[in-house]
């Protein structure tokens, strides 16, 4: 049979503000465990939440960045439920009147494909505490600096049809928070949380099918197994003619499972009702224009400008447009260098990998934009060649001082001095008599395969040092003659 799959999603932003979304906390991480959770985190009896300004400029600078209707009165509601991390007993969100309305967010897919998908709406909303189940033997740890931490939740229309797309669309998300500053980014961090919500349908069906929820994903590679995992499930339950039932599933990245966590529960089930202690948040056509004014340059206007102004492939500045942190350390890089194709091929090429296998983002990189810069400018001098370079990022990588230093300390300039190379090159013809003698004989094609020898012991006999285009010239010359 052919299936279809359908999915949506729900995202968790924490906003990057100083203090919480209705107290003074700190919204630090990393602090002792309870230290940044005050009585207004904590709902005791006779204190008033207070809404953070910067909280709600940001739920706008979203909505603005997605083209998004900013509904000019919005209001707050409790959601009722137990949990020991929600020690209100409620969690103050917004449901009837979300701060943000529809919009729409351009996804672009690895084959150039573009599409769009709707956002229904993003609400500000509060964070919960930590429930810490490692810590303890036989018991479980409550940290509540988190609680009170400002989110918007940005819901999705269910307009995503495979996992590919849906791992886009996060990437996008990240992207656009990150880009106008907003949020950290930092997904390891729980800075951003993904709810995936799938259904498959029969090819050619209308209706949609049952959907189950996939909660908390905070890597695009679990998300995308994670959906993976569950299509195949469904179409498994659906074909042995089963039904699928309507659930919240959590992942586990570990095993690559998952299980049934709760039957899902309707907005009835929270009694949600109008927060009494809260003024309903309405702002002005004034406010709405200085935050537009103030919007940061968007990933997609950078892609452009990257395109236009550095004449980079369309998939070199995506990767180096879409993160901003990635977009700044190029920019500097292009400064120092002077040069923005060598720039583009070291950050996305030698960097990149480098920092991938450490596990490290750009903004943690061990070699600075300015290093990188330097080095590129030592290359393009003909003070090293590519190969010695990569040399050279490996030992400021490993923290040995900066390019010139390394250079210099471990004795990597570049052998141009032509009298020198031509004895070494004399040297190794007639080191290698024989090899020379067939390399005469050979016709072209032959040659061709040969040369890379040479080429090999001149390398060799100078620890790499040597300028490549002169020992080229040389050996041609002193092989034939
Ligand atoms: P609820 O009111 O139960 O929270 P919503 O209509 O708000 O449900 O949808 C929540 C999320 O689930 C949205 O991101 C939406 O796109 C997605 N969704 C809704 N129905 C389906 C479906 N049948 N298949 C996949 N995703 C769906
Ligand atoms: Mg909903």
């Amino acid at each position: 049979m052919q299936w279809e799959t359908v999915i949506g999603l729900e995202v968790h932003v924490q906003l990057n503000t100083q203090t919480k979304i209705f107290s003074g906390s700190s919204t630090q991480v990393g602090a002792e465990a309870n230290s940044q959770a005050s009585l207004i985190d904590l709902g005791m009896p006779g204190t008033l939440p207070v809404l953070n300004r910067e909280a709600v400029n940001k739920a706008i600078l979203f909505g603005l960045a997605i083209n998004a209707d900013i509904n000019r009165h919005s209001a707050f509601e409790r959601k009722n439920y137990f949990y020991p991390d929600l020690p209100k007993g409620y969690q103050t969100t917004q449901l009837e009147h979300p701060i943000v309305g529809a919009g729409i967010v351009e996804i672009e897919l690895a084959d150039g494909r573009k599409k769009n998908v709707r956002i229904h709406h993003a609400h500000l909303e509060e964070d919960a505490g930590k429930s810490l189940h490692e810590d303890f033997h036989g018991m479980s740890g409550i940290d509540l600096n988190r609680a009170g931490t400002p989110l918007i939740e940005i819901v999705s229309e269910p307009d995503l049809s495979t996992s590919e797309e849906a791992v886009a669309f996060a990437r996008k998300l990240h992207s656009i928070v990150t880009s106008i500053g907003i949020c950290d980014g930092e997904m390891s961090q729980g800075s951003l949380r993904f709810d995936v919500n799938v259904s498959v349908r029969l090819k050619g069906e209308e209706k949609l099918g049952t959907r189950t929820e996939t909660k908390n994903l905070n890597s695009f590679k679990f998300m995308e197994r994670a959906i993976a995992l569950e299509v195949e499930r469904q179409i498994d339950v659906l074909e042995d003619g089963g039904t699928i039932t309507q659930e919240t599933r959590l992942f586990d990245a570990d095993t690559n499972t998952a299980r049934a966590m709760r039957s899902k529960e309707d907005a009835n089930d929270y009694r949600y009702f109008p927060c009494p202690d809260l003024l309903p948040v309405n702002v002005s056509e004034a406010e709405i224009e200085a935050l537009r004014d103030a919007l940061p340059e968007l990933p997609d206007t950078r892609k452009a400008r990257f395109i236009e102004q550095y004449s980079l492939s369309s998939y070199d500045a995506d990767m180096l447009a879409g993160d901003l942190n990635m977009a700044n350390y190029f920019e500097a890089v292009v400064t120092q260098a002077n040069d923005a194709k060598l720039a583009a091929n070291w950050v996305t090429g030698e960097l990149a990998a480098r920092l991938n296998a450490s596990d490290l983002n750009i903004q943690n990189s061990p070699v600075s934009a300015t290093d990188l810069g330097q080095i590129i400018v030592r290359l393009k001098d003909d003070t090293i060649s590519s190969k010695i370079a990569k040399q050279v990022l490996e030992a400021c990588w490993n923290g040995e001082g900066s390019p010139d230093q390394v250079i210099e300390a471990k004795g990597l300039k570049q052998m141009s001095d032509s009298g020198e190379l031509e004895k070494i090159v004399d040297q190794l013809i007639a080191d290698n008599a024989t090899q020379a003698q067939a390399y005469r004989d050979a016709d072209e094609n032959k040659r061709k395969k040969m040369f890379g020898f040479f080429v090999g012991q001149a390398m060799k006999a100078t620890q790499g040092k040597a300028n490549p285009q002169q020992i080229n010239a040389l050996l041609e010359k002193k092989l034939t003659q």
